[in-house]
């Protein structure tokens, strides 16, 4: 870390900094220059606070030289993870899997009905809410147990992965033996103790940054789980709330690059839950393969005027068949594919 001092920075001001460094364990390196002076800390930075010192007597900055994130920054693992599931599917390597389904499960006919069109476009896994977080506590709240059994046994015919958000660490056991990979939504992303228990799982966890989170709290929010000792973790970028109106989220496509850089994790993009609008979906789905992503998770109904959750933003299984065949030229410009077949059987 880095403390730069204003250049009419008393002695005693320096002095009081470096005590406070040292204090806190680390070792302060001072560089004096002919107007300002720089002090370096060096050691264990990443619990202290750069906005306390910030605001100290005599600072003009302070930078963070090393991320804050040891577990989820790039330099933990410089060529990057590949998460591998159980059929052989992978996530950050050069081929993209698709994840698609309804927002919500809602039948033993809906979701297998779904499963067979996002199979026949080309996804790999089948998405699925069980357990809703909805804005109002009248609307529906989801299927529960008895609708992921009902996702698994369509993915089992289809031969897809599932995939499907926990929201409580008390769903975590029950939720085991019907998914491939855990969601946890926006509005948990911070839900500091379902993170732990999730590090402790041996399954992997897609963690979507929340409505109002940087990119730096998602980032470690991730390590929460990192640390917990699961480093099967993919993040999501499913937009986030601006002043903007028209969409329901701003779909963050920088966010992509940005995460490629500072972490080794595979990033993933939802421009369904980016911007609400399932006429706008096909474009940020597009632009997220172009500026990297590793992967898409979208939502697809047969019937999304009939849906009971999100219809708006949902895909009718046509334009998600159109969409797959776009997203196969782009990741081709891009130096990637989208999974051409995924492999047929899968055993949780
Ligand atoms: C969802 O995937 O249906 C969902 C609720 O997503 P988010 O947490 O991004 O709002
Ligand atoms: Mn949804």
């Amino acid at each position: 870390m880095i403390v730069a001092m204003q250049e009419l920075a008393t002695e005693e001001q320096i002095d009081s900094i470096i005590e406070k460094l040292v204090e806190a364990g680390v070792n302060v390196h001072r560089t004096t220059g002919a107007t300002q002076t720089i002090l370096a800390a060096v050691g264990p930075t990443s619990t202290l606070d750069i906005e306390e010192y910030k605001l100290l007597a005599g600072v003009l900055s302070v930078h963070r030289i090393s991320s804050p994130y040891k577990l989820a920054g790039r330099a933990f693992r410089p060529e990057g993870t590949i998460i591998e599931f159980n059929n052989g599917v992978k996530i950050g390597g050069d081929e993209i899997p698709i994840m698609a389904g309804p927002c919500s499960i809602e039948s033993r006919e809906q979701i297998f009905l779904v499963a067979q069109q996002v199979k026949e476009a080309g996804a790999c896994f089948l998405r699925g809410g069980a357990f809703k977080p909805r804005s109002s506590p009248y609307a529906f709240q989801g299927m529960g147990i008895p609708g992921l059994k009902l996702m698994r046994e369509a993915a089992d015919a289809f031969g897809l992965l599932a995939i499907s958000e926990v929201m409580e660490i008390a769903q975590i056991e029950p939720m085991l033996p019907y998914i491939d990979c855990f969601q946890v939504g926006a509005r948990n992303m911070q839900n500091f103790n379902l993170l732990r228990e999730l590090g402790k799982v041996r399954k992997p966890v897609l963690l979507k940054r929340g409505i109002a989170a940087t990119i730096e709290e998602l980032l470690l929010s991730s390590e929460y789980i990192l640390a917990g000792g699961n480093y099967d973790v993919i993040l999501c970028e499913r937009g986030i709330r601006t002043y903007e109106t028209y969409t329901r989220n701003t779909m963050d496509i920088s966010a992509i690059p940005v995460i490629k850089k500072l972490s080794h994790l595979p990033i993933v993009g939802d421009p369904s839950h980016g911007t609400g609008r399932r006429d706008m979906v096909p474009a940020m789905a597009r632009a997220s393969v172009a500026a990297g992503a590793d992967g898409i998770i979208v939502e697809v109904h047969p019937n999304p005027d009939k849906a009971v959750s999100d219809g708006a933003q949902t895909l009718f299984p046509d334009q998600f068949t159109k969409l797959v065949g776009e997203l196969r030229l782009i990741a081709q410009a891009v130096g990637r594919s989208v999974y051409a077949n995924a492999p047929a059987t899968t055993n949780v």
